[in-house]
């Protein structure tokens, strides 16, 4: 369950999913039992970092956070907001065909955009939430690092 920062060497380490999870509900809770490390330069490190840390927490918070899902229905909407906004004045203007054309064009980026959404959902982002799960953050020098399958 100890692991250690690969660049600093510094065992004061959280999940990202903790560190996440911490910045959403804003409260720090104390960092690392004392007594663990002796004579060690971690304990008064991350205890003094934790306390400076309440205004960043946020940034840090959504550094931690996980891999986004592709959504459907904002990306669709806007696809459709720009359809509009740039085959309304085409299609005051010319003939049927162009317009038949135009609304081809459209229903064919919305059908791209949820075959690329579905296939990203599917086979793209489980890998990266499998990573992002068994990823550290660094309370030292902020490095994020990924120990492997756990
Ligand atoms: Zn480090």
């Amino acid at each position: 369950m100890n692991f250690v920062c690969p660049a600093c060497k510094s065992d004061n380490v959280q999940r990202l999913s903790i560190v996440h999870q911490g910045g959403l509900s804003s409260t720090k809770t104390k960092s690392r039992g004392s007594g663990i490390v002796i004579g060690g330069d971690g304990v008064g490190l991350g205890l003094g970092s934790s306390k400076t840390r309440g205004t960043t927490q946020t940034v840090t918070s959504m550094r931690a956070a996980p891999p986004l899902k592709k959504r459907f229905l904002k990306p669709l909407a806007l696809i459709s907001l720009v359809f509009f906004l740039v085959s309304a004045p085409i299609a005051l203007a010319s003939d049927p065909v162009v317009q038949t054309a135009a609304g081809f064009v459209w229903i064919a980026a919305i059908v791209g955009w949820i075959a690329f959404a579905l296939h990203y959902n599917m086979t793209k982002w489980p890998p990266q939430k499998a990573i992002w799960d068994n990823s550290c953050l660094c309370n030292r020098c902020d490095t994020i690092f990924y120990i492997g399958d756990v």
